[in-house]
């Protein structure tokens, strides 16, 4: 029985927390520390597709996204890289750029990197880096609420995530103005205009400060706000109504737990409302930009076409892990899940499968899916040189291809060639053998080959072909005990071509060869009894 409570779409859910009186604002953000990993797109695409989710309901809604970019490196990972140990604790965006061709500085040749992913995959915030937020003074009112409220701040901190800051602490973060480091201050003493600092040598593990003591004003991009307290600015500067998150940031205690408290608290404002979304693991691992874990999103976004990078984050509910790993059979399943999902939006746009589509496609007003060649089916007209995937398409859907399937089939093959280089299983690799290999047949097997001779020339259509390959096996006795052809049938003609016993579907695999080719094989290797 049902309990009469339909579960609506995720996104449309979301939709219910909103006031649809008033001007709503996204956010989500990236800190420029490395390569981001596959996993880092899971949350860009998730805001995206809320935000397209709002839109559609009628929302007046704005996509923000931050570069964290006056953040410290911290990353231990990059300590260990040549040249770097010098720049641990200084803000990202003042760390030279492994390529200026690409950025300017660190932050932004990582940021630049991961950003220029998300045009081609359909996703257009307002992009704002927070070196230009701290150097502008666009904050600098929202530094002053969290100095003088750094008392209750460190209270909340305590009772919410049992961090004890020493008594005098201030959430702000000084960049020293003798070493630049920024990771390594500790600041008290807010008189209204500056605040005292210190660069200590050992107030971090991962970067050694200069033991510099001063007074600075914390504003104009002298200084930074602790993260937990630089996302409440964020919230309050940009008026943020909804922001989700990953998990890791939404535990008890967490980080965004913190951060909601001290915005109640310091700003008494609500904070926004958001799902959190679940791991996404590589093989079994967190992906991480610091440790090197999981394929890089430049690497997957350069290979899969951007619907499908879409598909793969959107087809799992947000809240349910996601486990990745592109070798294998990976790439085909999620194809043909796709192409279900294409299906599923020709039939009727209003069910999960159907949106989970739309929401995939690069345009938020795409038009209907047209006729799509299965992957598998792709991959195999690859390997074999005599066939024309074009003519081959068309004959399958009975009609000429339009102009946006012939570029639908293309966008095809590519991948399918990518995959067989990169990641295909060996079964699902092979090659029809120009000489008659040296393989073991059973009597049985012989006879086959030979009755099937006939059928050459003669069956012209695959489907046919493979049903007529099925009656002579019964024909010969390669039958199981149900009555049904054994695998020795067309094992014997995949081992006749290819040379091992797996392959595509023999019906087809025997009409894309040339008819004289594959008398001339079966005469070698079939006999009469
Ligand atoms: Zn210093």
């Amino acid at each position: 029985m049902s309990s009469g409570h339909e579960a609506a779409f995720w996104a449309d859910e979301e939709v219910r927390l909103l006031d649809p009186g008033r001007t709503h604002v996204v956010r989500d953000s990236k800190t420029p520390s490395g390569p981001v990993p596959i996993s880092g797109l899971r949350g860009p695409i998730i805001s995206d597709a809320l935000f397209r989710t709002f839109k559609a309901h009628g929302l007046d809604v704005r996509f923000v996204y931050t570069i964290d970019d006056y953040d410290p490196m911290d990353s231990q990972s990059m300590k260990e890289r040549a040249g770097m140990a010098e720049h641990m604790g200084k803000p990202l965006c003042m760390i030279p750029s492994p390529d200026p061709s690409v950025g300017t500085d660190f932050a932004d040749y990582h940021a630049t990197r991961f950003v220029a992913l998300f045009a081609g995959l359909g996703i257009t915030p307002e992009f704002h880096r927070m070196r230009d937020l701290y150097r502008s003074g666009e904050l600098d009112r929202q530094i002053d609420l969290v100095l003088r409220n750094a008392e209750t701040i460190r209270q909340v901190h305590k009772r919410i995530a049992n961090v004890d800051h020493p008594k005098g602490w201030l959430p702000v973060a000084v960049i020293c103005e003798n070493c630049g480091r920024i990771g390594t201050t500790l600041a008290t003493d807010y008189d209204g205009k500056t605040v005292a600092y210190e660069c200590k040598r050992d107030y971090v593990e991962w970067a050694e400060g200069c033991g510099r003591k001063g007074r600075i004003s914390p504003f104009k991009g002298n200084a930074k706000l602790l993260w937990n307290e630089q996302w409440c600015a964020q919230w309050d500067h940009f008026n943020v109504t909804y922001e989700e998150g990953g998990k890791d940031l939404l535990t008890a205690g967490g980080s965004r737990e913190r951060s909601n408290e001290i915005y109640r608290e310091v700003f008494k404002k609500e904070p926004p409302p958001g799902l959190q979304h679940e791991f996404f693991t590589f093989g079994g691992k967190k992906m991480a930009s610091s440790k090197g874990i999981g394929a890089e999103a430049l690497e997957i976004v350069g290979i899969y076409p951007p619907e499908l990078v879409r598909f793969l984050m959107l087809r799992t509910h947000p809240k349910r892990h996601l486990e990745f790993d592109p070798a294998g059979l990976t790439l085909p399943r999620l194809v043909d899940e796709y192409d279900r999902a294409a299906d599923a939006y020709r039939e009727d746009p209003e069910t999960d499968l159907a949106k989970t589509w739309r929401l995939s496609q690069v345009s938020p007003t795409p038009a209907a899916p047209g006729f799509r060649v299965r992957f598998t089916t792709v991959a195999n007209w690859l390997q074999i040189p005599s066939i024309k995937p074009e003519a081959e398409a068309e004959k399958e859907k009975g009609a000429r291809l339009t102009d946006a399937e012939l570029s639908d089939l293309h966008g095809r093959l590519e991948l399918a060639r990518a995959w067989l280089q990169r990641w295909a299983p060996d079964e699902a690799r092979f090659e029809v053998l120009d000489k008659t290999p040296p393989v073991e047949l059973t009597r049985e097997q012989r006879r086959y080959l030979f009755a099937i001779k006939a059928l050459v020339g003669k069956v012209h259509d695959a489907a046919e072909m493979q049903n007529q390959l099925y009656e002579v096996a019964k024909n010969v006795g390669l039958v199981k005990a149900d009555g049904t052809p054994s695998q020795d049938a067309f094992a014997a003609i995949y081992l006749a071509f290819l040379g091992k016993p797996k392959g595509p579907r023999a019906g087809w695999l025997l009409l894309s060869i040339e008819p004289e080719r594959v008398r001339r094989r079966l005469d070698d290797l079939g006999r009469a009894a």
